[in-house]
């Protein structure tokens, strides 16, 4: 999981075709299907709600994301593994959002795989969603969400341009959590050399 402080959290993600190979940081090339699946597996694991490329160390316009049962992610702690409460899963490529309904939701917390430990209610999203985007079989589709879903798909698609949900929140907030970053950063940079020198070691196929 890349974290806060990886430069690839703050670069706007390029557009992918379903036939596309992709190489995550680390590991052989795959398929479009192949990284989704990982991208799914990475998110049950993590008890998250989706889970954006960038956030793989993959800078393309994809993202999963996952409706629970009853909307919304309190389970932590229960016992019921999260996959038997799925409603529905998305992969989504291209995704494009047209705001369709504008009032601004603060409600629910939200929170990131890729900042860990912190959640914050008061993110302002708009209330619901049509998103554009491609399916793995190469086939356009079309979906409305609302409430928390539409949260969800904004949170993802802000990954692919760049932006975190603290970038949303008054300086205030990210200064209160000052420290929490900077440990969160710190861990990033230790992450990313560890990754290097994996890379290295690869390349010279050791
Ligand atoms: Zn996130």
């Amino acid at each position: 999981m890349r974290l806060y402080g990886d430069p690839v959290l703050r670069r706007k993600a390029k557009p992918l075709q379903a036939t596309d190979t992709l190489t995550v940081p680390g590991f052989d090339p795959q398929t479009v299907r192949q990284v989704a699946d990982t991208m799914l597996e990475t998110m049950f694991e993590a008890h998250g709600v989706g889970l954006a490329a960038p956030q793989i160390g993959l800078p393309v316009r994809l993202f999963v994301a996952v409706e629970y049962e009853d909307d919304e992610e309190e389970n932590e702690g229960q016992e019921k593994p999260l996959k038997s409460r799925v409603l529905r899963d998305f992969v989504m490529l291209n995704p494009g959002l047209k705001v369709i309904d504008k009032k601004k939701d603060r409600s629910y917390q939200e929170g990131c795989l890729s900042i860990p430990g912190i959640y914050e209610e008061g993110v302002p999203r708009a209330r619901a969603v049509q998103v554009s985007y491609t399916d793995l079989d190469g086939v356009a589709r079309v979906i409305e969400a609302d409430d928390f879903l539409a949260r969800v798909f904004q949170h993802e698609a802000d990954h692919l341009d760049g932006v975190l949900f603290l970038d949303r929140l008054p300086a205030e907030v990210t200064e209160d959590y000052r420290k929490e970053l900077l440990a969160i950063q710190q861990k990033s940079r230790t992450f990313l050399n560890d990754l290097a020198a994996h890379e290295r070691q690869r390349k010279a196929g050791l």
